[in-house]
């Protein structure tokens, strides 16, 4: 029978480790509620990413939510319609209005030069997303935040284990926030957390997460319940003992991909960048339907014919949305270089255990498609 390959497929820990672990659990009958994993995959989290505190949670999109309201991020916030819907729907959820801007050419972020012109009096914050793990210009980002006075929280649930100079992506801003969802790099089969850099700021997070409950009898602000539980943590403490080698084999593959595509007419890919540590947890292809003889939609349906399912990551834009379309910052007209992206990009397979075969099988079919 032919087997389908999908864009990815999570890695799971080792069944009769995880199980050593269920046994602990059941033992203690500590299933959620910071317990001993949950500190402790905080504890080792720190020490693996290079960061100063994280805060665990059940998901990254309750993490994005809870990260603007630890900040009282209100009023408008500029943000990049190229990712995934959760990004602006964490706004929607604090009420906030989306400004979107443009994105750069280059690696798909926010493009920094089109920040300014879209900052009003009600601006309080930068959204910006590190696409596909591709850091985006922190720096300059920084630069405009500090001169009106802004706050920015990097949605950075593509860059887990992400360097730039040695130093963790994660470091930047004034808030990070990870996914750990069974589709990203690193994941706790749902999961997520918030990167923070003083102890103050790490306790309101904590408080947050859990219903806003300072100790027993105080409760600071309205949270919610985003709390991980204790099998996620010890899902994830095992997780991090193979990150190192799964970003190995990922980092072949897109070897691989990238030897194989570099000749053929109107497919183009992201390159390395210098001194980034990369995770390789995507492998975007742009396709020029002039040069290449066909459109990207027909790349993708036959490709989906012969069983392999790549995704058109981030088709359609957020802005694009129901929710989102009126407002006047979605326009397309607003958001060229996003609006051409999102027509061309797919996101070919690539998880670790895509072996070779099948790399070479993809490349095939795109070729012999012409
Ligand atoms: C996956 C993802 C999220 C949401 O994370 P969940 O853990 O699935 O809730 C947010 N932003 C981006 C860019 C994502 O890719």
């Amino acid at each position: 029978m032919k087997r389908n390959i999908y864009v990815t497929q999570p890695s799971l820990p080792p069944l009769d480790e995880f199980i050593l672990y269920l046994k602990d659990i059941w033992e203690s009958k500590w299933i959620t509620n910071e317990g001993k994993f949950h500190r402790e995959f905080e504890k080792q989290l720190v020490e693996y990413l290079g960061v100063k505190y994280i805060s665990l949670f059940v998901n990254g999109t309750l993490a994005l939510v809870s990260a603007l309201q630890v900040l009282r991020i209100t009023g408008e916030v500029i943000t990049t319609p190229y990712s995934f819907v959760a990004t602006t729907h964490a706004l929607h959820w604090n009420n906030i209005k989306p400004v979107f801007v443009d994105i750069e050419q280059n690696h798909c972020n926010l493009d920094p030069e089109k920040i300014e012109a879209a900052i009003t009096p009600k601006t309080t914050a930068i959204v910006p997303v590190h696409v596909y793990g591709n850091p985006a210009n922190v720096e300059r980002i920084q630069e405009i935040a500090d001169i009106y006075g802004l706050k920015v929280i990097y949605d950075a649930a593509h860059a887990f284990g992400v360097k730039k100079n040695n130093n963790s992506i994660l470091n930047f801003g004034n808030l990070s926030v990870l996914s750990f969802h069974a589709t990203k790099t690193f994941n706790t089969i749902e999961g997520g957390a918030i990167i923070c850099h003083d102890e103050k700021t790490k306790k309101r997070i904590d408080y947050l997460k859990n219903f806003g409950f300072a100790d027993e009898v105080t409760v600071i602000a309205p949270g919610i319940n985003a709390k991980m539980n204790e099998l996620q943590a010890a899902f994830g403490l095992l997780q991090l003992k193979t990150f190192d080698e799964q970003v190995k084999k990922l980092n072949e593959i897109t070897n691989s991909y990238r030897n194989l595509l570099k000749n053929i007419d109107g497919i183009s890919f992201l390159r390395d960048i210098d001194n980034v540590k990369h995770n390789y947890a995507y492998f975007p292809i742009l396709i020029d339907e002039k040069q290449y003889g066909k459109t990207r939609d027909e790349l993708y349906n036959i490709l989906k014919e012969k069983g392999i399912y790549s995704r058109r990551y981030f088709y359609p834009l957020i802005s694009q949305f129901p929710t989102y379309r009126g407002l006047k910052s979605a326009k397309p007209e607003n958001l060229p270089v996003a609006e051409e992206v999102a027509k061309k990009v797919i996101c070919l397979p690539i998880y670790p255990d895509l072996d070779i075969n099948s790399v070479r099988k993809i490349i095939n079919y795109i070729k012999t498609l012409k």
